[in-house]
C-alpha cells in the first residue's frame, strides 16, 4: 500500500482517509475517467471503502459514469457544522464539480476558484471512513493541479496514457509535475488504456490502433512503474456510457484486467 504522504506543504491529513490517489494524464480524452471509475469499483470489490472526488473541471464525467448526473449531494450537520454528503452509488461515495454546474453550461474555473471550490469537497464534506478517495484530475498541468496538489495530502498519482506519441509526450509532462520539487507527490505509474484492439471474430488477434506498448516504454525510460494495459474493448465505453462501470460485471477479461492493474496501485 501507498506510504502517507510526508510532505509539510501538503496541508493537513484529512481525518478519516487513509490515501488519496491522484489519477492524471496530460492528455484529455484517453480514458483517465473510465480508469478511475473502474478503478473504484474494483477497490470496492477488493473490500476497501471507497470515494471518486471528480475534479475535472474541463469535462467532469464521473456522475454520468456512475449514474448520479441528475443527484445532488445533501448537506448534513455533523458536530454542529454543515457538511456536504456525498452522493452514492454502487457502493462508491461521489462528489464531483459537475454537480455545482448547469448541464450544457461551459464552465471557465479559475485556478483559485476551482482550488477553493474542491477544497470544500475534500475538507468539508462528510466522507466518513475511507481507504481510498480518487481524484479524478483536470488533464494537463496547470495552475489548478499546482494548487490542488499543494493544498490537498495526496498519496500518489497514477497517470493514464494511451500508446500514441502525443498522449506520451503530455503524460511525461504530468509524471515530471508530480516530481517536481514543490509538488513531490510520488508517481505510482503509468497505465496504458486503449493498448490494442481484439475483434470478436478473431480472438487471437490484436491491432495496435494507437501504437505499441508506448506507455509501457515511457515508464521505463522515466524509471516509474508500469502498472498495466486495457485494451480498447466496445463494452467498456457502453458501460461508461450507461453509467454502470465495466468492471463492476463479474468474471469478465475486463475485470480480471482491471484486478491486475489495481492489485498494482494499492
Ligand atoms: P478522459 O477522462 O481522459 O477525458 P474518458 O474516460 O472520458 O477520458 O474516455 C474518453 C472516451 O473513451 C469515453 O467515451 C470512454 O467511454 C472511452 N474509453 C475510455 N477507455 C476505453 C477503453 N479501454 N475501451 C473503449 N472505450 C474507452
Amino acid at each position: 500500500a501507498p506510504a502517507a504522504a510526508t510532505n509539510e506543504i501538503k496541508g493537513k491529513a484529512i481525518p478519516g482517509i487513509q490515501n488519496i490517489v491522484a489519477v492524471a494524464s496530460g492528455k484529455g480524452g484517453v480514458g483517465k475517467s473510465t480508469v478511475t471509475a473502474n478503478l473504484a469499483v474494483t477497490l470496492s470489490k477488493m473490500g476497501f471503502k471507497v470515494g471518486v472526488l471528480d475534479a475535472d473541471i474541463y469535462g467532469p464525467s464521473i456522475p454520468i459514469m456512475f449514474d448520479v448526473a441528475n443527484e445532488r449531494p445533501l448537506s448534513v450537520t455533523i458536530d454542529g457544522k454543515s457538511k456536504m454528503k456525498p452522493v452514492e452509488n454502487y457502493g462508491i461515495k461521489i462528489l464531483s464539480i459537475g454537480f455545482f454546474t448547469k448541464p450544457d453550461q461551459a464552465v471557465i474555473w479559475r485556478g483559485p476558484m476551482a482550488a477553493k471550490a474542491l477544497n470544500q469537497m475534500i475538507f468539508d464534506a462528510a466522507w466518513g471512513e475511507l481507504d481510498f478517495l480518487l481524484l479524478d484530475l483536470p488533464p494537463g498541468t496547470g495552475d489548478i493541479h499546482l494548487s490542488l496538489m499543494q493544498a490537498m495530502p495526496i498519496t500518489g498519482a497514477v497517470i493514464v496514457s494511451t500508446p500514441q506519441n502525443v498522449a506520451l509526450a503530455d503524460a511525461k509532462k504530468g509524471v515530471a509535475m508530480f516530481q517536481q520539487d514543490t509538488i513531490n507527490v510520488p508517481v505510482l505509474g503509468i497505465i496504458e488504456n486503449m493498448a490494442y484492439f481484439t475483434p470478436a471474430e478473431l480472438p487471437e488477434n490484436k491491432y495496435y490502433i494507437f501504437g505499441k506498448e508506448g506507455a509501457k516504454n515511457l515508464a521505463e525510460d522515466l524509471k516509474v512503474p508500469f502498472l498495466g494495459e486495457i485494451p480498447i474493448v466496445q463494452s467498456i465505453r457502453e458501460a461508461g456510457d450507461v453509467g454502470r462501470p465495466a468492471a463492476l460485471q463479474d468474471a469478465t477479461p475486463i475485470e480480471k484486467a482491471f484486478e491486475n492493474l489495481t492489485k498494482e496501485v494499492v
